[in-house]
C-alpha cells in the first residue's frame, strides 16, 4: 500500500512520544497508547501504538496504521501487530476534531486517582486552563476498549483537549503528539497539586471571569507560537495547511500538482512569517501588520474569483 502523507514522519514522533509517555512516569508497564494523525485527500489516518509491546523495544514499523474506508464505511488496520486495544477512541477523537494531530492515553497515577473518584479539576489554578476551558472534566465510566468508553470520552472532549476517564486514567490531545504529550504531563502535575491542595482543606477556585481571561492570554500565545513556530508548521498538514478543497466544498484528492502547491505555500508562510517577525523586531504597532495582511487577502479575494471545481479537477494528475 502507497505511504500516506506524513506517514513516516508520524510513525517517529509516536515512537518519540511513546518512550516520553513511559520516560515522565505517566504509564507503568504496558499501558497507555499514542497515536499520531497522518491522512490523505481528506481520509482519516492515524498510527497508534500497538495492544501489550514493551514502548523500550517498539520501532517505527510495529506501528498499527488504522484508516477509515469510505467503501466499506469501516475503519481498516494494518500492521504487524494488534492495535491498542483503544483504538476506536482514539479514532473518534481524530473524526470529531480534524485540527488535532496527536492523541496521548495514559493511567497516570495521581490523575487517575481523581479519575477513580470521579473527581473533575475545578480551575484551582490558572493552568488548569491547558486544557482549554475552565476544567478538567471527568469521561463516565464504561468498559475499556468498548464504543461506550468512546462515546464518553468523545463527550468529555467537546470543549476540552483533555479529560479524565473515570475509572480509568487520562485522555489528551494537541495540534501534534508531541503537543498532547506535554498536556498529559500537565494534567498529572495539576492533579497531583489539586490532590495535595485538598489534603489542607476545601480548594479555592478561581472565578469564570479570572478563567475567561487566562484562556484569551493563552489563545494569544498559540497563536503567537504557530506563526514563530516555523519547523513544526512545515512538519504536519494538521496544524495551519488547509486540506485543499474545490469550490464547492468537495476534498481535492491528493495529486502531485497539489503537493507542489501545498510545497508554495508553505514558503510563503514562511517568508510572511520573517516579515512579521521583521515587524516585530522593528517595533512595528501590530495593526498596521494586520493591515498589510488584510489588504493582501482583499486583493487576491478580487483578482482571484473561485473556479468551476470540474475545471479545476481536468488534466489533474
Ligand atoms: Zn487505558
Amino acid at each position: 500500500m502507497k505511504p500516506f502523507d506524513n506517514e513516516a514522519r508520524a510513525r517517529e514522533s509516536v515512537i518519540r512520544a511513546a518512550l516520553g509517555m513511559a520516560g515522565a512516569g505517566l504509564v507503568v508497564n504496558k499501558a497507555g497508547n499514542v497515536s499520531a494523525r497522518c491522512e490523505e485527500g481528506g481520509r482519516t489516518a492515524f498510527l497508534i501504538t500497538p495492544s501489550g509491546m514493551d514502548y523500550e523495544s517498539l520501532r517505527p514499523a510495529d506501528l498499527s496504521l488504522i484508516y477509515w474506508d469510505d467503501g466499506t464505511k469501516q475503519w481498516v488496520h494494518s500492521g504487524p501487530h494488534k492495535p491498542s486495544s483503544e483504538w476506536l477512541m482514539h479514532a473518534e477523537i481524530y473524526r470529531a476534531h480534524p485540527g488535532w494531530g496527536g492523541v496521548v492515553h495514559t493511567h497516570s497515577p495521581r490523575a487517575t486517582v481523581l479519575a477513580c473518584r470521579q473527581t473533575p479539576i475545578p480551575a484551582f489554578h490558572y493552568m488548569v486552563a491547558a486544557s482549554g476551558g475552565e476544567d478538567i472534566p471527568c469521561a463516565k465510566y464504561a468498559l475499556f476498549g468498548t464504543p461506550e468508553l468512546a462515546r464518553n470520552v468523545l463527550e468529555a472532549l467537546k470543549e476540552r483537549r483533555c479529560c479524565l476517564i473515570a475509572h480509568h486514567g487520562v485522555v489528551a490531545a494537541g495540534s501534534d503528539v508531541s503537543q498532547a504529550l506535554s498536556l498529559a504531563v500537565e494534567v498529572e502535575n495539576l492533579a497531583s497539586m489539586y490532590i495535595e491542595l485538598l489534603a489542607l482543606g476545601p480548594a479555592e477556585v478561581l472565578t469564570k471571569d479570572q478563567m475567561r481571561e487566562v484562556l484569551e492570554k493563552f489563545s494569544a500565545y498559540e497563536d503567537n507560537s504557530r506563526r514563530l513556530s516555523r519547523r513544526e508548521s512545515a512538519q504536519t498538514r494538521s496544524d495551519g495547511m488547509p486540506l485543499w478543497k474545490y469550490a464547492d466544498g468537495r476534498n481535492i484528492s491528493c495529486t502531485e500538482k497539489v503537493k507542489v502547491l501545498d510545497e508554495n505555500f508553505r514558503e510563503i508562510g514562511r517568508l510572511m512569517a520573517d516579515a512579521l517577525d521583521d515587524a516585530v523586531l522593528i517595533g512595528c504597532p501590530s495593526e498596521q501588520y494586520r493591515w498589510a495582511l488584510e489588504n493582501l487577502a482583499a486583493g487576491l479575494k478580487s483578482r482571484y474569483p473561485d473556479q468551476n471545481p470540474e475545471e479545476n479537477s481536468r488534466g489533474g494528475s
